[in-house]
């Protein structure tokens, strides 16, 4: 199998969560699975062995587990954006759009140096709201953002997309059509 296919066929899709109409990608059957989690791992960090990055941002929580993993294999730093309220020292904040209503994003005021080369990391993509409210934190802060990899992209809700619109290239290792 293709690895694509390989990937795709072990992430679990579990119908109406959190709520009706969503089928939530469940990366847990993923991350579970030594032989995929190293391939995901390894297929993130390819195109960019070799050149240097600085730093890995991970988006709260499953970008953590992929982000620290990547981090590790291009010898980078790590750095968290968290929700609202759970990191411990000064902070920079920015408020992005869910399907409904609003929500909060945070970083450390002082987790980069103005220049330093960043891979953002999340484990899927849909609208794009994280990935474009984490890019706009991380460029606040002087950071030269060089891509955003996901494991999964949700095409028809136009995300990756808007990240390109940005000037930014996307890297998704499988795509899923629909919600
Ligand atoms: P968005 O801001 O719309 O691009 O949503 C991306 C964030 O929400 C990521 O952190 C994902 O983990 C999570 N997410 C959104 N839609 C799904 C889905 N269908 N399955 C799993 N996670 C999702």
């Amino acid at each position: 199998m293709n690895i694509q296919a390989d990937l795709k066929s072990i992430i679990r899709t579990i119908p109406d969560y959190p709520k009706a109409g969503i089928q939530f990608r469940d990366i847990t059957t993923l991350l579970g699975d030594a032989r995929s989690f190293r391939r995901a791992v390894d297929e993130l960090v390819q195109p960019f062995a070799g050149q240097k990055i600085d730093q890995i941002a991970g988006i709260e929580a499953r970008g953590f587990i992929l982000g620290g993993a990547v981090a590790h294999q291009l010898s980078a730093g790590f750095i968290p954006i968290r929700k609202k309220g759970k990191l411990p020292h000064i902070t920079v904040s920015v408020a992005y759009s869910l399907e409904y209503g609003l929500d909060e994003i945070e970083i450390h005021q002082d987790a980069i140096q103005p220049g330093e080369k960043v891979l953002l990391i999340d484990d899927l993509i849909a609208t794009g709201g994280t990935a474009t409210g984490a890019i706009e934190l991380l460029r606040k802060l002087g950071a030269d953002v060089v891509a955003a990899c996901f494991v999964i992209d949700l095409p028809d809700l136009g995300g990756a997309q808007k990240i390109r619109d940005l000037g930014i290239p996307v890297r998704a290792l499988v795509e899923f059509s629909g919600h």
